[in-house]
């Protein structure tokens, strides 16, 4: 028996091996893809930043051309000013944050950043302008302090540390035993959503860019820590030219302008008292999250 269980047993092995080496190279191809789609025009030149002004104008997308999931989308984010977007799950709001860092490129129409279409500039100059706090944050399998300080290699352990301070995750990583060389990521101390956001939220206060992405910022944090974080994000985003996709209403208010999609279109647009007064899909989210119910893009707020 056991002459035949060792070499099941090495065939398991060999079979996870391969297994393991065909996932990688997967996402290898995955990645490789996605650096196809959006090489440099050979000409392209770095982004200048004046304001950071964000302009869609006519922006159509599909990732796969018999889907299309973004319709005729035109805004514009004037320098400093906030945009919110907010709709149901799949209606394209993480899309147009995907298309501004310029992970794809769009099918029609242009997004521009001080009046420069991205696709005549480098990837690496708009990158560089952007900060996003992404829904799910992937760490490195490096330090707390390189995934921090992750884009700003010059970064002192000074401000890595004020950021951490800024983000709420100081204590935490002081609490492990090897606090900043704590290594992280899938081989190393696993954090939590909250926690690896709050990573995510260290770093792009680290950045410090003219342009802030929150893609449902404080999604994965528990209510205790959001008011603080959400304070911080608020000190951190003013003056910036900020696209924040947003959960809870509340956080929104105070935006030049919502865009309400539905479906990869823009269903309404105001800022907030306009919308209330309109009576609309917004107003009814409004309502429904006032008396306590479903986040914005929940399918019961979204029902509405
Ligand atoms: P949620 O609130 O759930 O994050 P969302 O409004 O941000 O949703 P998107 O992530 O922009 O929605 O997705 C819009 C549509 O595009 C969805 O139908 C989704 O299935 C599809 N989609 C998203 N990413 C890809 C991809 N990489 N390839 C193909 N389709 C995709």
């Amino acid at each position: 028996m056991i002459q035949l269980y060792i070499p099941l047993n090495f065939l398991g092995v060999i079979y996870r091996e391969i297994k393991q080496s065909l996932t990688d190279l997967d996402k290898m191809f995955t990645l490789l893809e996605r650096e196809r789609e959006i090489a440099d025009a050979p000409d392209a030149k770095p982004l200048a930043v004046q304001g950071a002004a964000v302009r869609f104008e006519h922006v159509s997308f599909a990732y796969d051309a018999a889907r299309p999931i973004l319709h005729d989308i035109s805004f514009e984010i004037p320098a400093g000013k906030k945009v919110a977007v907010v709709g149901p799950s799949g209606s394209g709001k993480s899309t147009l944050a995907r298309l501004l860092y310029r992970f794809y490129d769009v099918d029609a129409g242009s997004i521009s950043i001080d009046g420069q279409d991205l696709r005549g500039l480098t990837q690496g100059s708009v990158r560089r302008a952007i900060g996003i706090v992404p829904q799910d944050t992937v760490l490195f399998n490096d330090t707390v302090a390189y995934n921090i300080a992750y884009g700003q290699p010059g970064a002192t352990q000074q401000e890595v540390e004020a950021a951490a301070r800024a983000a709420h995750i100081h204590s935490f990583i002081a609490s492990t035993p090897k606090g900043y060389a704590t290594m992280v990521g899938e081989r190393g101390l696993k954090l939590s959503g909250g926690e690896k956001q709050r990573v995510a939220i260290a770093r792009t206060l680290l950045k410090n860019p003219p342009i802030l992405i929150f893609d449902e910022a404080t999604s994965a944090l528990d209510s205790g820590n959001e008011r603080a974080i959400q304070a911080e994000l608020e000190a951190a985003a003013q003056n910036k030219t900020v696209l924040v996709i947003a959960h809870r209403l509340s956080t929104i208010v105070d935006a030049h302008e919502i865009l309400v999609m539905e479906k990869g279109r823009i269903m309404e647009r105001g800022h907030h008292a306009q919308l209330i007064e309109q009576g609309g899909r917004y107003a009814q989210m409004w309502r429904v999250q006032q008396s306590g119910g479903a986040a914005a893009d929940e399918p019961h707020g979204a029902a509405v």
